[in-house]
């Protein structure tokens, strides 16, 4: 898995076959590939086809516990020993190994969740930025010493959190399996992660990797198979002391539930409607690409999506006049292809998203571009959803308040700052919100009045792995990235003594 094969032999490859020869098929446990206890299968599917191209094994509670006792263990084996630096040096190796597989994993990526080639290329760089940024950060995540006086010494441990199960959705595999693995191994975890059922692949080929970059058995471990089976056994585990669950609320819920009888601490990074608020002095050009991205970019399956755009009524018209002349010119293409957008990740999902287009239609409100379910125009195959738009909808309505997760963009139009704050959270979510405006003072008013995680200004999606990421409401709770997540997979001790 070190060498790095040719982008073009590899679409090529895929193209021709629909699949890519040499995926792993297996759980990854105690440093090597590993069947199912009970020898299931499942398939993964293309969704720009349709089609199934890979199968992998579908574990369950034996598995998981296999996978727990082997990240337990490894807590105590050569990983307790190295110093912080060395693990730093060890996470470093791992960001070259993705970075030298980096078209591989991205073509993997592309068939496994539809996504165009182009984001799974940035999905993969980011992954290796991840680890990179924690490599850097594993010496210096020091504790603090606490003056009490001359006769007294005081400091404060970080102790890491033990075991570390998560839990990983469809819509971003390799980077949100990064985004937990890197900073847990950082603070001296060890791991077990669970992929969505739909895309498990690359987090399977990134613990090939750790492994060949040395990271000891057992302190990386991947468990495929269903939510019900393998995640449900993973998150009621007693042997994991920390839980990072990323997916939808009710999933949520049910994990927390599951988390209680253990007193397992947990961080739940759940759905989102966010609000992209235009005020009428925005540079125009740079709102318009701003709003695209943020709904548009992986055909909208992003839990941080900009889905709802509340736009001051004074350019309501000829903003969404320029969306949509921009959205009737996009094109719907295998990801592979690399162009316009991608399909969507199943069948359900397509049929899912088209059933809130559809009701909205119903209940009168305007859609004024796209609104329907499509195949791929060149191949009659695959799950599309056309980019579309629903114009003035009111905020009670169910297309602003529900998190429909694909490519349709709810408009809300206010009259002034105080209405614009109210709709933009006029939702039970409070995930990330953008602002585009010139008028710093505006800027700022809504950044400090909107309930959200985070908060964009005048670029969706600014920065990376540094930025703290995470809900309010029912966007869950707990901080992914940057040094918050750091301190997220440690324990603090405080040592008081007397001298
Ligand atoms: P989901 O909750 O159905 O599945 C997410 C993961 O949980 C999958 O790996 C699944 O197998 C697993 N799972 C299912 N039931 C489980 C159980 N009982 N115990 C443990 N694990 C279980 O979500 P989905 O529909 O696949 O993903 C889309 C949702 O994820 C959206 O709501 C989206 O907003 C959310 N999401 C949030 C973020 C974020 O960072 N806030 C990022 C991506 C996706």
């Amino acid at each position: 898995m070190s060498v790095d094969h040719d982008l073009a032999a590899l679409v090529r490859e895929a193209q021709a076959t629909g699949r890519i020869a040499g995926l792993p098929e297996q759980h990854f446990i105690d440093g090597r590939f590993t069947a199912a206890v009970n020898g299931a299968r499942m398939e993964t599917l293309d969704p720009g086809t349709g089609e199934a191209f890979a199968s992998f094994a579908a574990g369950d509670a034996e598995d998981v516990d296999a996978a727990v006792r082997s990240a337990k263990a490894a807590l105590r084996g050569p990983w307790r020993a190295m110093t912080p630096s060395q693990r730093g040096r060890l996470l470093s190796r791992i960001a070259e190994q993705i970075r030298a597989n980096a078209h591989r994993l991205a073509v993997v990526e592309t068939l496994d969740s539809g996504k165009r080639l182009s984001e799974a290329q940035g999905d993969v760089a980011g992954a290796a930025n991840t680890f990179e940024y924690y490599a850097g950060a594993c010496d210096k995540h020091q504790g603090d010493s606490i003056p009490l006086g001359p006769d007294h010494l005081a400091y404060t441990l970080n102790e890491p959190a033990g075991v570390t199960a998560h839990i990983v959705p469809w819509n971003y595999p390799l980077s949100t399996a990064a985004r937990g693995i890197a900073p847990a191994l950082a603070a001296g975890c060890t791991v077990v992660v669970k992929p969505a059922e739909q895309t498990p692949l690359t987090a399977l080929m990134l613990a090939g990797l750790c492994a060949h970059a040395s990271l000891p058995a057992g302190v990386c471990n991947i468990v495929t198979g269903t939510g019900k089976a393998a995640g449900a056994a993973l998150v009621r585990h007693p042997g994991v002391q920390h839980i990072s669950f990323t997916g939808s609320v009710a999933t949520g819920i049910d994990v927390m539930q599951a988390a209680a009888p253990h007193i397992t601490r947990l961080v739940l990074e759940l759905g989102g409607k966010s609000p992209v608020v235009v005020l009428a002095d925005a540079d125009m050009d740079q709102a318009v690409e701003g709003v695209l991205d943020a709904i548009y970019e992986n055909a909208g399956q992003i839990c941080s999506a900009g889905s709802r755009l509340v736009i001051d009524r004074k350019i309501h018209q000829a903003f969404v006049a320029r969306l949509v002349a921009r959205v009737e010119a996009m094109t719907l293409a295998h990801g592979l292809r690399d162009t316009g957008m991608g399909p969507v990740s199943s069948g359900g999902h397509r049929d899912k998203i088209a059933g809130y287009v559809d009701r909205a239609r119903e209940r009168g409100v305007h859609v004024r571009t796209g609104g329907h379910a499509r195949p791929d125009p060149l191949t009659d195959r695959g799950w599309f959803y056309e980019p579309t738009i629903l114009d003035d909808v009111p905020a009670a309505d169910e297309a602003v308040q529900e998190e429909i997760f694909g490519p349709v963009l709810c408009v809300q139009v206010f009259d002034d700052l105080e209405e614009a704050t109210a709709l933009a959270n006029c939702t039970a979510y409070g995930l990330v919100a953008g602002v585009y405006t010139r008028d710093f003072s505006a800027a700022h008013r809504l950044a400090r009045d909107i309930d959200a995680g985070q908060v964009f200004i005048n670029e969706y999606f600014a920065g990376g792995i540094a930025v703290p990421f995470g809900g309010n409401k029912r966007s869950g709770f707990g901080r992914e990235k940057g040094m918050e997540a750091l301190r997220s997979y440690s324990r603090i001790k405080s040592v008081a003594a007397r001298i």
